[in-house]
């Protein structure tokens, strides 16, 4: 890895912080509460200029982020955070409370992260990538949506970062020089088009077809459905069916004005400010080139990241997680109920203590996940693929439910206001299904697990 490439970065956003620190705001420019809530601890209506520090401050002065212990992470990894921090403090709750209520994009996140480098994360340097591991990327990813983002900050890249990791790896040498650079500047946004209504975890049962013609180039029918950010990718990896007993994987081009395509949002739960579409071929027509590597290699590739994409999924659930566990941790120290903070009883504070245990047990599970699978790359074949699949998934899972228990805590640790959109748990509490349904329900980790580690009879 490149750690003088990463030092840069990390400098680089540390200039930027200096020179805006003359306007960093002190703690007595807070309202020391809403005024339509007159005994509710403070909420905070900041205008975006002066949120600059948000990330930082708060962990030092309201101590309501950074409760993850830090202990044992590498400096790459410090890095990272620090870096993402800084990034994500130009986006405060408010920003994702107003992106989520009205279902807007936040195409201007997704432009701040690819503006530094961060979409290239985990991509090779020499066509432009950091060429960090899946350990810095899992980190940036919690980050994200520890900063308050939630998933919906996570997903808007998520599929940038990990998508392309089976383009990197398989992806002819005009065909990386092409994409890769082209995603990792922001131009290009990435959907990944897997799922199917009729397929669902079943993915050897996919139906969408993609039919070579005459002239060499493919046409495309059938459906796929969930797709995140579907509405605005400008290109889609697609695994789909090339013979009765083989799928392949392309990297399609979505053109909206072209016949044949048809992408409808699904309205939903959580994390609204990021789509998520059912897309219809129709004789949709693509290029040869759209194809990676050999045809009937699709399942493999796809295969090939799912891993690492198990680890970035578990980062995003721990930082969201942290974050609902740190704002309900500052409100049960501020509420006061009965003359007391609510936090003077055990049945508050407990669940909340047990909560942080759940995380911090998570994290350690999901960080020696991803240094198994970076290991796992090295090639001296001492980490086997089996080694990796257990622990990532295992992760995934861990960390999936560590999440949903700490954002439900936080939802109840409020009361009433753990309903009410300014205090942001509500959206995490929403958000925090999507680790337990997506890339892989919790269900079929244990049945994974059930059967390749306990060697038990395949249950399906
Ligand atoms: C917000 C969101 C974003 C998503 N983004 C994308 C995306 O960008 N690209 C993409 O391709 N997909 C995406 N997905 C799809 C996601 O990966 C799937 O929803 C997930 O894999 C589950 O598939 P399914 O919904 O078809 O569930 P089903 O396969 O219909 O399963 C339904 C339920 O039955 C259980 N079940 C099924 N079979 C078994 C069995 N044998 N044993 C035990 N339990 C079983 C499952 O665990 C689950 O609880 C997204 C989903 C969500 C919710």
């Amino acid at each position: 890895m490149n750690s003088t490439k990463l030092q840069h970065l990390f400098w680089l956003c540390c200039l930027c912080s200096a020179f805006d620190s003359c306007i960093r705001r002190t703690p007595d420019k807070f309202p020391s509460h809403d005024s339509r809530l007159p005994t509710y601890p403070r909420v905070y209506y900041l205008p975006s200029r002066q949120y600059h520090h948000y990330y930082l401050e708060f962990d030092v002065k309201h101590g309501t982020r950074g409760i993850m212990s830090m202990a044992g992470f590498t400096e790459n990894q410090i890095m990272v955070r620090e870096a993402i921090g800084r990034i994500c403090s130009e986006f405060p709750n408010t920003y994702w409370q107003e992106r989520d209520q009205t279902e807007t994009d936040p195409k201007d996140f997704h432009a701040a992260l690819a503006k530094d480098g961060w979409l290239g994360i985990a991509l090779p340097e020499s066509l432009g990538g950091a060429g960090l591991g899946i350990s810095e990327a899992t980190m940036m990813m919690q980050a994200i949506t520890e900063s308050g983002a939630g998933m919906a900050g996570a997903q808007s890249v998520h599929a940038n970062v990990y998508a392309t990791q089976p383009l990197a790896a398989f992806a002819s040498q005009p065909q990386l020089e092409t994409a890769i650079p082209n995603v990792v500047s922001g131009k290009w946004r990435v959907c990944f088009g897997v799922t199917e209504p009729d397929a669902g975890l079943d993915t050897l049962s996919l139906s969408t077809t993609a039919t070579k013609r005459k002239d060499g180039s493919y046409s495309i029918t059938g459906k796929k459905i969930w797709i995140t950010c579907a509405q605005v990718a400008a290109k889609m990896v697609l695994l789909a069916r090339t013979a009765p007993d083989s799928l392949s994987l392309f990297f399609i081009h979505l053109d909206r004005d072209k016949p044949g395509l048809d992408i409808r949002r699904i309205k939903k739960m959580g994390g609204r400010a990021v789509d998520a579409n059912e897309v219809f071929f129709d004789d949709y027509r693509v290029p040869s080139s759209s194809l990676i590597g050999d045809e009937g290699n699709g399942f493999k590739m796809i295969l090939h990241g799912m891993n690492a994409e198990r680890c970035l999924l578990a980062g995003e659930a721990l930082g969201l997680g942290y974050a609902a566990l740190a704002k309900a941790a500052t409100y049960a120290k501020e509420r006061v109920v009965f003359r007391r903070p609510i936090g003077m009883n055990q049945s508050v504070a407990h669940p909340l203590a047990d909560a942080y245990m759940r995380l911090e047990a998570a994290k350690l599970a999901t960080y020696h996940a991803a240094r198994l699978y970076d290991a796992s790359r090295g090639g001296d074949g001492s980490v086997s693929v089996h080694d990796v699949a257990v622990a990532a998934n295992s992760a995934k899972y861990l960390a999936a439910e560590a999440a949903f228990a700490a954002c439900e805590r936080a939802v109840l640790a409020h009361g009433g206001m753990g309903y009410a959109v300014e205090y942001d748990v509500e959206r995490w509490f929403r958000e925090s299904l999507v680790p337990r349904i997506a890339p892989v329900s919790r269900e079929m980790i244990l049945n994974f697990i059930s059967e390749k580690v306990l060697k038990l009879p395949r249950s399906y």
